[in-house]
């Protein structure tokens, strides 16, 4: 019989599932000072390489978190794929990405096993103070209206948690949703299977994501950077059999690929994976939010369902920061109505990336823009604000360009070096008055001509201010999470105090 420990605790936010949803939302909670807990069900770090591939924009996130270094170094970027056609034909594929570019600095996808993703952001969030409350496992909750009391198993001992809010990042079967009642609509195609393995293999050199196309399905091994494995993919027909065993995998593999020089070893993780497209009708129910795969699913197909939830963390995080240190509650509703229309677009993309690879019976080796997620922004959000017409290339809600070529007292500089860290910035090109009273954490830049103060930068090769469009009085106001909140090209002083005034 279960022992039973109630004891109230106080905190701002209980975050449920420890994947890389709920630790980047926990590392957002941690560098502002938020009360939190993370508790997680299983009882260490999970292993398994599942969402391996890391896109530019989720990479920014990490820049902005200060654990891109951590995580580039145990990955390869623009991993360069080799792909065998039924008739033996080899092509070699190299992804450049978007070339160089002074307003992005990491254009291309990154290879890297999802361990080592969580990995970095548990090391960040102990830096920061955080812990992971391993084996402990979230099983139901009240609500009322100031608070949530959320009851929690370890050990075989209930408690009970009080917080204000409660986030589920408990993955794609998370029993927040339900509880919450919220339904997850959508489908789930029980004749597209796919085996995922973390394997050593012998016989195939670790240069390229190596893929075959073969009209009973297709098959993949791709080296994971960090690791001797590679991850082994394999979609395989409802008739096949699903077993993860290594004989089977190794009877798969010489099928698909018509090698049978390429040996494998004893898988270390393996999965068998279903296509389920899901997404809930809301993202919130009272106190009660969730994010990541708890509300979207999706297949793998273009590298989006990792990227995506910690992007909706990276959102969330800064929002319930504010609304805990005195915002208006009204500020978590643009949470949903910012991130459920990102979902339904990856939804959509991953839709049509599995469809081509199931007609092609290959996997789809295009990574573009599209698959990038630099284009994501939030211009209709109640959030958004700027004096320019709709033809204006950049408006309020867009990402927030980056900028090489600053120079500052401290050495040549890019903006997002000098926008880490999850404040406002105020970048100020030139309005002759500028804004007086501003909150004391709002990090100020100001374009200048020659550098008086240690705010000031001069931008040396005019990166900053065609990026952004800038006229001679230009305000920029960032958000925390890398989109713009606002821009005044006549240098109206006022929005900015005003904007900012919602926030306090
Ligand atoms: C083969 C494969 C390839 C993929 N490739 C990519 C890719 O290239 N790029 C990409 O972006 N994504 C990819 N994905 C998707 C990616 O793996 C997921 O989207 C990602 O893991 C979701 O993270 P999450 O934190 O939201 O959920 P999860 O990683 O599922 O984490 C949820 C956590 O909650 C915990 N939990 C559950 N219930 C409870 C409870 N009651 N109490 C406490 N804790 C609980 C779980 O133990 C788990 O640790 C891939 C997935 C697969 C299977």
């Amino acid at each position: 019989m279960l022992k039973e420990r109630t004891f109230e605790t106080h905190l701002a936010v209980l975050i449920v599932g420890a994947g890389p949803t709920g630790l980047t939302l926990a590392c957002e909670l941690a560098r502002r000072g938020v009360s939190f807990r993370l508790i997680e069900a299983v009882p260490g770090p999970q292993p398994g390489s599942r969402g391996k591939g890391i896109q530019p924009r989720t990479l920014e996130v990490f820049d902005n978190l200060g654990i891109v270094d951590r995580v580039m170094a145990n990955g390869r970027m623009a991993m360069p794929m080799r792909s065998t056609a039924p008739d033996g034909v080899v092509k070699e594929i190299v992804t450049e990405g978007l070339g160089d570019r002074p307003d992005m600095p990491y254009t291309a996808t990154l290879i890297t096993p999802e361990w080592r993703v969580e990995e970095a952001l548990r090391l960040r969030l102990m830096e920061l103070g955080g812990t992971v409350e391993f084996g402990t496992k979230f099983s139901s909750f009240d609500q009322a209206d100031e608070s949530v009391a959320a009851s929690v198993v370890k050990e075989g001992v209930t408690e009970t948690i009080h917080a204000r809010w409660l986030v589920g990042c408990d993955g794609g079967h998370s029993i927040v949703r339900k509880q919450a009642g919220i339904s997850f609509e959508g489908e789930t195609r029980e004749e597209v299977r796919m085996i995922v393995a973390d394997v050593e293999v012998d016989g195939l050199d670790r240069d390229a994501w190596h893929l075959w196309s073969h009209r009973e399905g297709m098959f993949a091994l791709c080296p994971l950077p960090s690791t001797n494995l590679f991850q082994f993919q394999a979609g395989i027909a409802p008739t096949d059999d699903p077993e993860l065993s290594l004989a089977n995998m190794q009877t798969i593999l010489e099928r698909l690929s018509g090698r049978t020089d390429i040996r494998l070893r004893e898988p270390v993780w393996s999965s068998l994976w279903r296509a389920n497209i899901r997404l809930v009708d809301r993202y919130r129910e009272g106190r009660v939010f969730l994010a990541g795969d708890a509300a979207h699913i999706h297949s793998p197909a273009g590298g989006q369902g990792m990227n995506t939830g910690i992007q909706d963390a990276h959102n969330l995080g800064w929002k319930l920061a504010a609304v805990a240190e005195g915002a208006p509650e009204a500020l978590l509703d643009s949470y949903e109505a910012e991130r459920r229309p990102v979902a339904v677009g990856v939804l959509a993309l991953s839709n049509a990336r599995l469809k081509e690879a199931t007609e092609q019976r290959s996997m789809v080796t295009r990574r573009d823009a599209s698959t990038m997620q630099l284009g994501i922004g939030y211009r209709d959000s109640v959030l958004a604000r700027d004096d320019r017409d709709d033809t204006a290339p950049l408006r309020a809600g867009d990402r927030a360009p980056d900028a090489t070529g600053l120079t500052t007292f401290e050495g040549d500089r890019r903006l997002f070096d000098l926008t880490r860290g999850g404040r406002f910035t105020l970048v100020n090109f030139g309005a002759t008055a500028p804004p007086e009273a501003l909150p004391a954490d709002v990090n100020v830049l100001k374009v200048r001509q020659q550098l008086e103060a240690p705010e000031d930068l001069l931008d040396s090769e005019g990166h900053l201010s065609r990026a952004y469009g800038a006229t001679a009085r230009s305000l920029v106001l960032i958000r925390p999470d890398g989109y713009i909140a606002l821009i005044s090209d006549t240098g109206d002083v006022s929005d900015v105090s005003d904007y900012l005034s919602m926030m306090a």
